[in-house]
């Protein structure tokens, strides 16, 4: 047996055969339990006419022998007590004990913190983090647990943020904080109060951490009070055994001198916080803890419980309907802005956020996402036209959406070819701001065909005069700002008329567009073929000298010359071709221009006329 026990008889009545055992808990030295426990033994035995035994053992040891059925009363502290009624092997709490210590009785015990006096550094119960703490071993309620829980209480871990060394009796741990083994010491109430009595202690040699005041409670104390030792009974003793030896226990007074005396028995106390502290602490009977975490808590915390899972219920309830509201609102907004055959955007003012279908459509992409993944900005997609009229990446350093936005008078207009494909847009475009949420709402009206009609030759599909002259005049400043060579190519068929008279006016129309498609076939991207009316052409050559011009305009004169048209077969076409001048305006260029074309004509035809 690891805890060694002493048994005494008190054969008071030494002819009666029945002995019953009262095991008592040993907190202290075995003699000061014996000492202690003699006069109730004696009183116990005289009451019930038996004889009682007293043991003085272990926690481990009281249980063993109780499942051995070697004991009937066992004396312990409450939170033995709490895990002794879990086993089942005993019945509820017959008394409490009720403590005398010199002229002071009470039912309850706590725990004391000493330091030494001199430990100016330990003054509060958060001074004791990282400290080497003695004890006198931690199944004490008084000596290690009552402590334990207050440390819990702010957040202190007894077993983590403390250092504790058992000095197995209160008297040893009191010594170990004295002579600087332990920064402070954790000891029973009452302690210290017997041991100044007693002369083993002076009073200015220690210092009380978180001293409470309750005024019920007669000696210094550093925790929460807590009902004294209770007793009692094993399970297998007969009721009347047990009522008998209740009445004879609460009949009990001391007779003895001194301190630290049991003075009588009193109706068992509350436990309520011990069951507390032991569920905090995860003390025996709630050392295991699955079966603390549910079985206990759902019935301690039922009311709790129930509030907290309704109102998260409620909670997640309302934030699923909210959030299925919004998904189907969202959904809904979408749809909307999907049967709306306008493209539509909303980018934070570069990135695409969303799109509506026509816009998707319109760009060849599925969703949102994949057009993401290929572009950064639609503004990527924007060409700025043959004037720069249309938007485009870089807007005078700001993005597209800042420069309409900066721009409001003004009409934007954006330029997109897909697959060849070229589409015009008037592009419009609103701003919702919030806090730091930027969204540009952006709806792109399709102008192609407007744009079209106002710039295209119906009959050839090249460009018409207008759309010609806003290009001219155009690249006539360009020209003329960055001192690069602007030609021009004026050509007109000869002999239309007759094309018309012999076959009729839809092969001349015939006639028309594939002479326009010759010309525009031999010209490169940046040159501009325009129908200047009738059967006559000009072309715009932007950065070309008068001999390029020249060497061009010779080259259309034998492609046209060679061109074998359906019915007609051959015709020809006479070219005047001229380079601005330094000084000269546009219109005096083509007055030039026209003269030089006469000329041709005049010179014979299908011929170039140049100066
Ligand atoms: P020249 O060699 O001097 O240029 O002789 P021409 O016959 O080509 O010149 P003229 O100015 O006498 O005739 C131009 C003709 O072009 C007259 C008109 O019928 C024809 N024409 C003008 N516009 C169209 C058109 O859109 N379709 C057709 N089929 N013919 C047109
Ligand atoms: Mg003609
Ligand atoms: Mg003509």
């Amino acid at each position: 047996m690891k805890i060694f026990f002493i048994f005494i008889f008190f054969a008071i009545v030494a002819l009666n055969a029945q002995t019953l055992t009262l095991g008592v808990f040993a907190y202290r030295t075995p003699e000061k339990i014996m000492q202690e426990y003699k006069p109730i033994a004696e009183h116990l035995g005289r009451e019930l006419n038996v004889s009682v035994i007293v043991k003085s053992l272990s926690q481990e040891d009281l249980e063993k022998e109780l499942f051995e059925d070697k004991i009937d009363f066992i004396v312990t502290n409450p939170t033995h007590y709490l895990s002794l009624k879990k086993q089942g092997k005993t019945t509820g709490a017959i008394a409490t004990l009720v403590k005398r210590y010199n002229n002071v009785i009470t039912p309850y015990l706590g725990g004391v913190i000493i330091t030494r006096a001199d430990r100016a550094d330990m003054r509060t119960i958060f001074d004791l983090a990282g400290k080497t703490i003695a004890i006198p071993n931690n199944k004490m309620l008084g000596g290690y647990q009552t402590q334990a829980y207050e440390l819990s209480k702010v957040g202190l871990d007894i077993t983590k943020d403390l250092k504790t060394v058992a000095y197995k009796t209160h008297e040893a741990t009191v010594a170990a904080v004295l002579l600087k083994k332990a920064d402070a010491g954790f000891i029973r109430s009452g302690i210290l109060e017997e041991m100044i009595a007693e002369n083993k202690l002076n009073p200015q040699d220690f210092f009380i951490i978180n001293e409470q005041k309750s005024p019920n409670f007669p000696m210094k104390i550093s925790t929460e009070l807590y009902s004294e030792w209770t007793i009692v009974a094993a399970k297998k003793l007969d009721l009347d055994t047990v009522s008998k030896a209740a009445v004879a226990l609460y009949g009990y007074k001391d007779t003895q001198i001194g301190n630290d005396i049991i003075s009588a028995f009193t109706i068992a106390g509350e436990y309520d916080n011990i069951d507390t502290l032991a569920r905090s602490l995860r003390i025996p009977p709630y050392n295991f803890i699955p079966p603390f975490t549910y079985e206990d808590i759902l019935s301690k915390h039922r009311n709790a419980i129930v509030i907290i899972v309704s109102l998260t219920t409620l909670f997640f309830l309302v934030v699923g309907f909210l959030y299925r509201r919004m998904r189907l609102e969202k959904k809904y907004a979408q749809s909307i802005l999907d049967v709306i055959p306008t493209p539509i955007i909303v980018t934070d003012g570069k990135m695409l956020i969303s799109a509506n279908r026509a816009f998707l459509n319109f760009v060849e992409y599925k969703t949102t996402e994949a057009f993401r993944i290929q572009h950064n900005c639609i503004c990527e997609l924007f060409e700025e036209g043959d004037t720069k009229e249309y938007l485009h990446t870089d807007m005078n350093e700001k993005t597209w959406i800042e420069y309409i936005v900066a721009n409001p008078e003004q009409e934007h207009k954006a330029k997109i070819t897909i697959h060849g494909i070229t589409r015009f847009f008037k592009v419009d475009v609103s701003v919702v701001k919030y806090k730091d949420l930027f969204r540009a709402i952006a709806f792109f009206d399709d102008i192609s065909q407007l744009v079209n009609q106002s710039t295209t030759d119906v009959l050839t599909r090249i460009a018409n005069r207008t759309h010609f002259n806003l290009l001219f005049e155009y690249s006539v400043s360009i020209a003329l700002r960055e001192k690069t060579p602007l030609s021009l190519m004026f050509f007109d068929i000869d002999h239309f008329k007759s094309v018309n008279d012999k076959y009729g006016h839809l092969v001349g129309d015939d006639v028309l567009r594939s002479v326009a498609q010759l010309a525009k076939q031999s010209l490169r991207k940046s040159d501009i073929i325009a129908r200047w009316g009738g059967e006559e052409f000009i072309i715009l050559l932007p950065n070309t000298s008068l001999s390029s011009a020249t060497h061009l305009a010779e080259e259309l004169r034998v492609i046209i010359q060679n061109e074998e048209f359906e019915l007609i077969e051959h015709l020809t076409c006479s070219f005047g071709v001229a380079e601005l001048e330094e000084n000269e305006s546009s219109e005096e260029l083509l007055l030039r221009l026209d003269g030089l074309l006469y000329c041709a004509k005049a010179n014979g035809r299908n011929r170039v006329e140049v100066r």
